[in-house]
């Protein structure tokens, strides 16, 4: 990495400490440890340390730093959780989640997305991220229940697949929202008798959840 782009690295990271996105020090090495820049398309590599969202091609985009710090931060991850994602895009957010806990599943439906991904996290030497392409509102029924669940696209409503394969005690974070420019995050907490409680977080804005519960 050259020296302009540490110093972007070191304020962005800066940056989402002081808006209380990253809490704590185990986010913040993940955040260092992964390369933004291997994820972003070429052409956006200058680029890779700014606080927003950027295309990557597919009508799709890399959340936001902010956004994948503070998701990441709800989740209030532990080493031994198994975390579900329903939308791997770049794949920025699984890499980031996979220096955090044992195991990531990540779900995505766009083919050549979740082949590019599979590519970063080889070339990046991560082991623990298994990745399927398929409708992820339906979750991944094979490795369920989940510890975490983390969906990265926003839907008209929360996914009943999802709310079965989240484990008691578990967390889920998902974007929701009848609008497509506006919604809002939604922290759903399953308490060990599998009764769910659901609280609104964050206004947000998140590409469309498509599929079988989604759009
Ligand atoms: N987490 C990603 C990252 O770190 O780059 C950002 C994801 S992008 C904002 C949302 C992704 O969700 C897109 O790649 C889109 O194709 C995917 N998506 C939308 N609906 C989906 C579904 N039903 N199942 C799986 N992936 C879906």
């Amino acid at each position: 990495m050259n020296d302009d782009l540490y110093l972007k690295k070191i304020d962005l990271i800066n940056t989402l400490k002081e808006e209380n996105a990253i809490r704590n020090l185990k986010v913040e090495k993940a955040f260092f440890e992964i390369p933004r820049e291997m994820f972003v398309r070429d052409e956006d590599i200058s680029l890779a340390y700014i606080n927003a969202p950027l295309s990557i091609g597919y009508g799709q985009t890399i959340s936001q730093p902010y956004m994948v710090a503070y998701m990441t931060t709800l989740l209030n991850l532990n080493e031994n959780d198994t975390v579900l994602e329903v939308g791997t895009g770049s794949g920025y957010q699984a890499a980031i989640l996979s220096k955090l806990v044992m195991e990531v599943y990540t779900v995505e439906r766009i083919s050549e997305l979740a082949e590019r991904a599979k590519k970063i996290f080889q070339n990046l030497g991560i082991k623990n991220i298994k990745v399927k392409v398929g409708d992820g509102t339906l979750g991944w029924a094979k490795f369920a229940p989940f510890d975490k669940i983390i969906v990265t696209a926003a839907g008209p409503k929360i996914p009943e697949s999802l709310l079965k394969q989240l484990k008691p005690g578990g967390i889920m974070i998902i974007p929701v929202g009848e609008s497509t420019f506006i919604q809002t995050l939604k922290i759903v907490k399953k308490d060990e008798k599998g009764k769910i409680y659901i609280e609104d977080d964050i206004k947000c804005v998140f590409v469309k959840l498509l599929g079988k519960e989604g759009w």
